[in-house]
């Protein structure tokens, strides 16, 4: 005889024990980590959950459980909203293999009326939810993901070769304040690379029509314009309202000034330098890794490097580089992965080779070492040329970018 619903949820409380609220949190704050399965539809979840809860709705739990709960021994708290569907769910768990699986009595809305803690996530619009869906399927961004990067304030040093990949990335992905520091203005020997631009643009300023592109992109996106040099006079002003810092300059001058006001201010730097058909791209936050001056510790003198205009670069080149430091960003702003703190990534496109260079922080270094001697920004005289690459025997001479 077919069963009725009654008969289903009669069997599934005779197979799934259940907890009230109360003995939950009862085991949360005994330091028990049981997963907190949220079962109930994604609108629902959006609404609030159970801080740290895992959200697998119903309708997906057997395809999606065992992605998000591998080990069949793992303690599980299921819940909806109140009580019923985690009961339902529960059952099936159980048929699935789970082991150690209850049932919330009461589901969300119980935990919620006894004033117990919830997360309430960003609300996205309709829009948003549509723009970050492919975000939101992966679980090491999600929602909460996405909203850390619509929180995210990233810096941009420069909107030329590097500058603009890196920046039309980051607008694409959300982050939700973009800083751009660059004096020029757009010319037609950049439109070769420096994709934010283009050639209506040209006399206009890079930062205006970098806003322009980013805004078009993705109108979450706000730009802010520093239509300045950066100095030592402005540089802690600028890296202050920044979490991350992107290094597309051109020049020495700005990469030793922005290495050390990094330092200084204990912000990530992501580095990225080019070279013709070479490209370079890592992570400065000591001391977990190094920064630029453990490297070379000093600028060369000028005049001992050609300069940018007569290197030459390959277009797309930047183009690589650029989107190798907006993906180092975002990888910071979320905590996911491993960032390529104390690593390089070394791009030979001619040979078609990539390799991963590891750098070592010096305790003695000028600027992040034990006893820093360089305490103060300094201005070098202004001078275009490649910065070395950080071969760790002998430095090679590389590497720079407009
Ligand atoms: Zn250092």
């Amino acid at each position: 005889m077919a069963k009725t619903y009654k008969d289903i949820m009669d069997e599934a409380k005779r197979i799934v024990p259940e907890a009230t609220p109360d003995q939950v949190k009862a085991r949360l704050d005994r330091g028990e980590q049981p997963v907190l399965l949220d079962v109930r539809e994604r609108e629902e979840y959006r609404q609030g959950f159970i801080p740290g809860a895992v959200s697998v709705p119903r309708g997906f739990l057997e395809m999606r459980v065992e992605e998000a709960v591998p080990d069949k021994n793992t303690p599980i708290v299921a819940y909806c909203g109140g009580g019923t569907r985690s009961l339902l769910a529960g059952r099936i768990l159980k048929e699935l293999g789970y082991n150690n699986v209850v049932s919330m009595q009461g589901g969300f809305t119980g935990w919620k009326n006894k004033g117990l803690p919830i997360t309430e996530p960003h609300q996205f619009t309709a829009d948003q939810q549509i723009r970050y869906s492919r975000h939101f399927l992966l679980p090491e961004v999600g929602e909460a993901g996405q909203a850390k990067l619509l929180g995210a304030r990233v810096l941009c040093i420069g909107a030329g070769g590097l500058g603009s990949p890196a920046a039309f990335y980051l607008a694409a992905a959300g982050v939700g304040t973009i800083g751009i520091v660059d004096m020029d203005v757009v010319d037609l020997s950049n439109l070769q690379r420096q994709i934010l631009h283009t050639n209506d643009r040209i006399g206009m300023p890079k930062t205006e029509s970098a806003r322009l592109t980013l805004q078009a992109l993705n109108p979450d996106v706000k730009v802010v314009e520093f239509r300045e040099r950066l100095s030592s006079e402005n540089a802690f002003r600028i890296f202050e309202q920044f979490d991350v810092i992107v290094n597309g300059s051109d020049n020495f001058p700005t990469r030793y000034l922005a290495n050390d006001a990094a330092v200084m201010l204990n912000k990530p730097l992501v580095d990225g330098a080019i070279w013709q058909f070479e490209g370079q791209a890592t992570v400065f936050h000591p001391p977990e890794g190094p920064c630029y001056r453990c490297l070379f510790p000093e600028p060369p003198p000028p005049g001992a490097v050609p300069s940018c205009a007569e290197a030459g670069v390959l277009g797309v080149l930047p183009g690589l580089i650029g989107c190798v430091q907006a993906l180092e960003a975002i990888k910071l702003i979320l905590g996911i992965g491993k960032p390529l703190i104390g690593r390089m990534m070394h791009f030979d496109t001619l040979a078609g080779e990539v390799r991963v260079l590891r750098l070592r922080r010096d305790p003695q270094c000028a600027v992040c070492g034990d006893r820093p001697t360089i305490t103060q920004l300094i201005d070098y005289e202004a001078f275009c040329g490649f910065t070395p690459t950080a071969e760790p025997a002998e430095p090679r001479p590389a590497v720079s970018a407009a």
